[in-house]
């Protein structure tokens, strides 16, 4: 829209120009009539020809310097809003349009001896910051790393923020070295311990980096590239620096493929429950069975979950993965003794799906599984996207009597903050500290830690991965409730779940010792 339309002044101006250089046109009519007359008359008669020539000439010029002013407004209004619209307005950074126009432009004028850096950056728990401390908190954060990445960012390079707590970085390099300690710098710079509103806020950055030409051809690719790396950098669950390799892209397509094979094994119902009994290890008793998703491919023989799930988490398959596993899970429940418990296991992507509690509500339901006998496995995983959806879906389902159990216990954040808030009943001591290669004497000392914290708090403490008789030992003398490892059993199908429910119940009426490893092969 030109500024002429909306400023009333100006075509009424340009207006009056024009009768001025028609007025100064009349007259020449005049002159032609007045040939006949005396020398002075046509003197005076020329001389007014004169005059108005001039008087339109000049109100000609005016108009065209006018329109010529309208014209230069207009452009510059233009320039303006099209700055305006390559600019993020909180940080002064380029925004997604002006930074992919210089990325195209640096492409372009790229030296044949250089490579063009491409850095993406991700604040890790930034999301989690701005709930907790407020927005305006968040929005200083981001400014002050808008502030530290234009401080440390090379001579002629390119910043820009995305959306929410991605910024990017473009710069030509000589060599791949020269890449590397940039990123480092950038990776020092925003890590380093900021100030905002009486608050201590580390922002730890995940970075992902690639070159072109050296990765990808176009500047569209290089994106993709640096996305890709980024991925890996944050999937590595430390705030690290990863730069593009090949292999990253056979990854992705393996995982597409194998999204696209899941989805199919969904349809086709190609997916299996096993129970894992939970043991109590002061009685032998069992007193929960963990389901446990498993994926037998008609030709790729078994897929471990460890491989799939995190697929699922991605694709958002595990939404219809996990509502299938506790409706099924619960359906088989209902027909074990009431005092046996059932663990399902539960992704963040599940929680805050729409609808999710009630869905859970309305599978035990029709399963006729009283909540009081349901315990939902969460990760830590589950507060790193910000405690709100948390909260409320967890507090939603222990008003119905659901229970949880804190997941992993020693592999992620693992804050007593998190004990204290939420409804859990059970903390589960992560394999990797009972038995994993990592384990040692120090770990069976956090162990006792934890399991004194765990029965201070009033809860149940289990131990993972169990797989020997000295493990069971050590555990117990270190305090924890329950014990799950293939000492006892591996996950078995839901038939010889209920064998060993019943194997337990007879010798239980013998007055004999239990022994589930005789179930388990
Ligand atoms: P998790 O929840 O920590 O489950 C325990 C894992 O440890 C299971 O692996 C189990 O088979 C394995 N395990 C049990 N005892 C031992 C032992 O003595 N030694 C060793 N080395 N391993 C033992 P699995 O079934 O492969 O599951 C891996 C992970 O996949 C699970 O870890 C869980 O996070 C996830 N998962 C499995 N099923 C589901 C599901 O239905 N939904 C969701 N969201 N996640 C699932
Ligand atoms: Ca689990
Ligand atoms: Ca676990």
């Amino acid at each position: 829209m030109s500024q002429a339309s909306e400023n009333p002044e100006i075509p009424g101006r340009s207006w009056s120009c024009w009768t001025y250089a028609l007025l100064g046109l009349l007259p020449f009519g005049g002159t032609i009539a007045l040939t006949d007359l005396s020398l002075p008359t046509r003197l005076l008669a020329v001389l007014a020809v004169g005059l108005g020539f001039a008087l339109a000439i000049k109100a000609v010029f005016k108009a065209i310097a006018e329109q010529q002013q309208i014209a230069r407004e207009a452009r510059d209004e233009a320039e303006m809003l099209r700055e305006q619209a390559r600019h993020d307005p909180l940080t002064g950074l380029a925004n997604r349009i002006g930074f992919d126009l210089l990325l195209a432009q640096m492409a372009m004028d790229l030296l044949p001896e250089e490579k063009l850096l491409l850095l993406l950056i991700d604040l890790r728990g930034f999301k989690q910051t701005n709930e907790m401390l407020g927005h305006p908190v968040g929005d200083e954060v981001l400014r002050t790393v808008a502030k530290r990445m234009v401080q440390s960012a090379p001579e002629g390079a390119a910043l820009g923020r995305l959306a929410g707590d991605e910024f990017m970085l473009a710069v030509p390099v000589p060599a791949r070295g020269q890449a590397e300690a940039i990123v480092t710098q950038m990776g020092e710079a925003i890590a380093k311990p900021m100030r905002v509103d009486g608050h201590r806020i580390v922002s730890q950055a995940c970075l992902g980096a690639a070159l072109l030409p050296d990765d990808a051809e176009t500047p569209d690719k290089l994106i993709v590239a640096s996305d890709l790396a980024l991925h890996h950098a944050k999937a590595s669950r430390q705030g690290i620096a990863r730069f593009f390799n090949r292999a990253m892209t056979r990854e992705v397509a393996r995982k597409k493929e194998m999204e696209s094979d899941l989805r199919t094994a969904l349809q086709r119902d190609e997916l299996a429950i096993y129970f894992q009994p939970i043991i109590d290890l002061g009685t032998g008793r069992i007193r929960a069975f963990e389901a446990l998703a498993r994926w037998f491919h008609a030709e790729k023989g078994e897929i471990h979950p460890a491989q799939f799930i995190p697929v699922a988490e991605e694709s958002g398959l595990i939404v219809a993965l996990g509502n299938w596993v506790t409706a099924e899970a619960a359906r088989i429940a209902a027909g074990w003794p009431a005092e046996v418990t059932l663990c399902v296991n539960l992704s963040p992507v599940q929680i805050v799906a729409p609808g999710s509690a009630l869905g859970i509500l309305s599978a035990l339901n029709e399963a006729g599984l009283d909540p009081a006998r349901l315990e939902l496995e969460v990760t830590e995983a589950l507060f790193a996207q910000g405690d709100q959806d948390a909260s409320a879906f967890m507090h939603t389902l222990a008003r119905h009597g659901v229970r949880f159990a804190l997941d992993d216990f020693g592999t992620g954040y693992s804050s007593v903050r998190h004990l204290h808030l939420y409804p859990f009943r059970t903390l589960k001591v992560d394999r990797s500290l009972v038995s994993g290669p990592g384990s040692n004497a120090r770990s069976d000392t956090v162990i006792r830690a934890m399991a004194e914290m765990g029965q201070t708090l009033g809860m149940n403490v289990v131990a993972e991965g169990l797989e020997t008789i000295e493990q069971v030992r050590a555990m117990k003398a270190a305090g924890c409730t329950l014990g799950q490892g293939w000492h006892f059993s591996r996950a078995v199908p839901d038939y010889t779940a209920m064998l060993m429910l019943a194997d337990e119940a007879e010798r239980l009426a013998e007055g004999d010792l239990w022994n589930p490893r005789q179930l388990a092969s």
